[in-house]
């Protein structure tokens, strides 16, 4: 029975599952952070059972030792299963990675270089992988990148209106994120309707603390509302999502902001935060139905901009077969999903409120009537599977 070991890393922690590739089962999973802060901590998790140890952890390499240590004593035993792939996840991968790539030590050049554009994800991810592809030399290491899955988008939709030498000079495109989620929904719907996924016009919105949408024909992607960064797009739980840029432009000559108050500002103090001082939606929606204002209007922005994406991609597509919710908001809020589509029976959507209220986490649900022309659904996300399924084929190939 393969095994698939998928890391996803960053500079002070990483998370890992071990998945029996024939039935997609998470056979152990686990954490290990504070990695380089003086008192670490790691979690090995399996059947039920969870594994806790405090202990400095210099560096991800004794990360990794810690790992392998915690399955040697824990179990699954990885001599009885060595994994055929170690899956990593990568965030960016420029206009270079257009598919999940094998890693030599040329990949992982380029996904250095690549930290000019995610300079608080990329070095973490090599940092991982380096240390992974030490602790597991014999296995194929593959790299499966968050913005891969939109490099199809074609060039009217990734290019940005601006002068393109310093476009071209700063690499500075739309990439798109959140893409290995994308792909997963988007082929999980096609299996879930039985209808070949090479025919279907689907829009996907992963809700989750970061959120975006991604506008799919026959597979491919073909726009997606995060941009040159995960900021562009929908309204987040901390990041405001589009907006005019010469607030940012405002806000330095008037309020003198500096760089690093501006990414403050538009990263972690804006979105639901920003203006109701909250991120869970829970929160926001108990508060919104007992008369809170800010709750209120928070929400309110927040669909606001996902109709706007509905419609932007409904014409883009010349309509949908398929919209699909994803994440903590989209898989578990049926007001948002409610909110989110309202309005939009003119294009053939048409919810059924019972099934939209039903739909049970965990499993894939069809929210929409028998009679609505664009299939709605629920899907849960499993970016993990995903990337264990892409490292399984690629190591293959
Ligand atoms: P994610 O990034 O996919 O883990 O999503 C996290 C977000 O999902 C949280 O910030 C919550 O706003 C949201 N969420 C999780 N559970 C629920 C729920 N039962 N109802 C509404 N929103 C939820």
């Amino acid at each position: 029975m393969p095994v698939v070991l998928v890391v996803n890393s960053g500079s002070s922690s990483f998370k890992y599952q071990l998945i029996e590739m024939d039935g997609e089962r998470v056979l152990a999973s686990g954490l290990v952070e504070r990695i380089g802060e003086g008192e670490g901590r790691a979690e090995h998790r399996t059947a039920g059972e969870s594994f806790p140890v405090s202990q400095d952890i210099p560096d991800h390499t004794a990360g990794f030792g810690l790992m392998i240590d915690a399955f040697a004593a824990h179990g699954p035993s990885l001599e009885q299963n060595p994994p055929v792939a170690v899956g990593h996840r990568v965030v960016h991968g420029g206009a270079r990675f257009f598919e999940a790539t094998v890693i030599d030590d040329l990949v992982e050049i380029n996904i250095d270089d690549l930290s000019v554009l995610a300079p608080l994800h990329n070095p973490g991810a090599l940092q991982g992988i380096r240390a992974a592809r030490r602790a597991f030399a014999d296995v194929p290491h593959v790299a499966v990148f968050d913005t891969a899955f939109h490099q199809t988008m074609p060039p009217a939709a990734y290019t940005y209106a601006l002068d393109r030498a310093t476009a071209e000079k700063h690499r500075i495109r739309r990439y798109g994120f959140h893409g290995t989620s994308h792909k997963f929904v988007s082929e999980a719907a096609a299996a879930h309707l039985g209808r070949p996924l090479a025919e279907l016009k689907q829009i996907v919105f992963h809700l989750g603390n970061g959120a975006s949408a991604a506008a799919i024909d026959g597979g491919r992607s073909v726009d997606t509302s995060m941009g040159f960064t995960p900021l562009e797009g929908l309204v987040m739980g901390t990041r405001t999502g589009d907006i005019d840029p010469a607030i940012l432009i405002h806000l330095q000559r008037r309020a003198g902001l500096t760089t690093r108050e501006l990414d403050d500002l538009l990263n972690k103090r804006s979105g639901l935060v920003g203006l109701a001082g909250a991120n869970d939606m829970r929160d926001l929606t108990a508060r919104a139905e007992a008369g809170d204002v800010a709750a209120r209007l928070a929400i309110d922005v927040y669909t606001h901009r996902l109709r706007a994406y509905a419609g932007a991609y409904l014409a883009q597509l010349g309509g949908a077969d398929v919209i699909s919710f994803t994440a903590g908001v989209g898989e578990n809020s049926p007001h948002i999903r409610e909110a989110a589509l309202r309005g939009l029976e003119f294009a053939g959507v048409e919810l059924d409120a019972e099934r939209n209220e039903g739909a049970r986490r965990g499993e894939i649900t069809r929210i929409s009537t028998d009679s609505s022309r664009v299939a709605v659904l629920v899907v849960p996300t499993d970016e993990e599977v995903e990337i264990a399924r892409q490292a399984f084929a690629a190591a293959r190939d």
